[in-house]
């Protein structure tokens, strides 16, 4: 009996929903195949299996498929599955999104990152009580609440300036303690964080310590708030792997931060990676964070990353500012001085605050500061 059309796609229509129930069913053991590779650490894609595989395949092909399209169609079903377990894996994460639907707000004292803009802003390094008075003077009067600045300073070279240590962790916190702001400041090594937990009320992790598992674990172990800068050549599964070894030995309080990568651009010192703002925030519900002085190495640009990074999606940013950048003992050509941030501030929408000035001259903050 002759097949009419209608009886051919019926049974089309019967065999792609046959073949989507075995794909679903080979998504299914391929899940399983996950686990054990989990459990015994065996690396997700082996090309010499999937050769095998499509060798197999292709030995068994009796047509009217040619042997290219049924390697074709294979290869992509494998590939389909590795994406899968990727995904699968990603998605097992303490710092995905899957893991927490909404956006985590991280308190810090009275303040919190992760709801309105926050700015940090301050000096590359520590380097004087009076550098430290007058940058912390100036900043909290236009309604900066977090003070950075490095008393350890990770340089190129070992002859450049190296820190004030602990010193400049006093300075720092004194300065911070006096015109009520919060300090941000970086730990560089596992032997520290100790001591710098004391003075920091965020720790910073700095790029060139993104890969330092141990320092990572370390800084999990307290309880403090951190400021995870990403590796200038890390990729975003790396830099959100980096802030799992903090989450997974109980601190969840981490902020991200973009703060460029090194491409072959000489133009900035970095190249800001504004796709990964989006990217993160979609992948983690952890708060990003964007550090635009690192990114460009330059001053110019500064008011155009800013608002891009807010744009993208940023829960605020990180500047320098230095009373005096010309004499700046790291980082001279990038630091903004107070005017200059201001003018800053000022072009990226930020309100300034109403402040009164009590007795002592301390200025103090009557209304919120934030953007318009
Ligand atoms: C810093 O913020 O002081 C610093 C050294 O930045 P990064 O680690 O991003 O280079
Ligand atoms: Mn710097």
């Amino acid at each position: 009996m002759q097949q009419t059309l209608k009886d051919l796609r019926e049974e089309l229509h019967y065999i792609n929903h046959a073949i989507l129930k075995l794909l679903n069913r080979r998504a299914k053991v391929v899940m399983g195949v996950l686990e054990v590779k989990q459990r015994e650490n065996i690396p997700l894609h082996v090309p010499q299996r999937e050769m095998e595989m499509l060798q197999d395949l292709i030995d068994h092909n009796t047509g009217p498929f040619p042997d290219d399209s049924v390697r074709h169609l294979f290869k992509e079903i494998f590939q389909a599955s590795v994406a899968l377990m990727e995904d699968r894996k990603a998605g097992a994460l303490r710092v995905s999104r899957a893991f927490r639907q909404q956006d985590l707000e991280i308190p810090v004292g009275d303040l919190v990152i992760g709801q309105e803009s926050t700015i940090i802003a301050g000096p590359c390094a520590v380097e004087s009580e009076e550098q430290m008075d007058m940058v912390a003077r100036g900043l909290a009067r236009m309604g900066i609440r977090f003070l950075r600045g490095g008393a350890y300073k990770p340089r190129s070279s070992p002859y450049s300036f190296q820190g004030l240590g602990e010193d400049g962790l006093k300075l720092l916190k004194a300065a911070a303690d006096r015109y009520g702001m919060k300090t941000v400041t970086e730990v560089m090594d596992t032997r520290m964080v100790d001591m710098v937990r004391d003075y920091a009320d965020i720790l910073q992790i700095g790029t060139r310590n993104m890969y330092n598992y141990e320092l990572l674990r370390e800084v999990g172990r307290t309880r403090k708030p951190v400021l995870l800068k990403r590796g200038f050549s890390a990729t975003i599964d790396e830099f959100l792997s980096a802030a799992e070894y903090i989450l997974m030995e109980g601190n969840d309080k981490v902020i991200l931060c973009e703060r460029g990568i090194r491409t072959f651009e000489r133009q900035t010192r970095n190249t800001l990676d504004i796709s990964a703002i989006p990217i993160l925030r979609r992948m983690s519900y952890l708060p990003v964070l964007v550090d635009v002085s690192h990114a460009a190495g330059r001053k110019d640009i500064l008011p155009s990353l800013a608002r891009a990074s807010l744009a993208a999606g940023a829960s605020g940013l990180m500047v320098e500012v230095h009373p005096f950048p010309a004499v700046a003992r790291s980082d001279s050509q990038q630091q903004l001085d107070l005017d200059e941030f201001a003018a800053f501030l000022d072009a990226i929408g930020y309100a300034f605050p109403k402040f009164q000035v009590i007795q002592d001259e301390t200025p103090v903050a009557t209304e919120a500061a934030g953007f318009r």
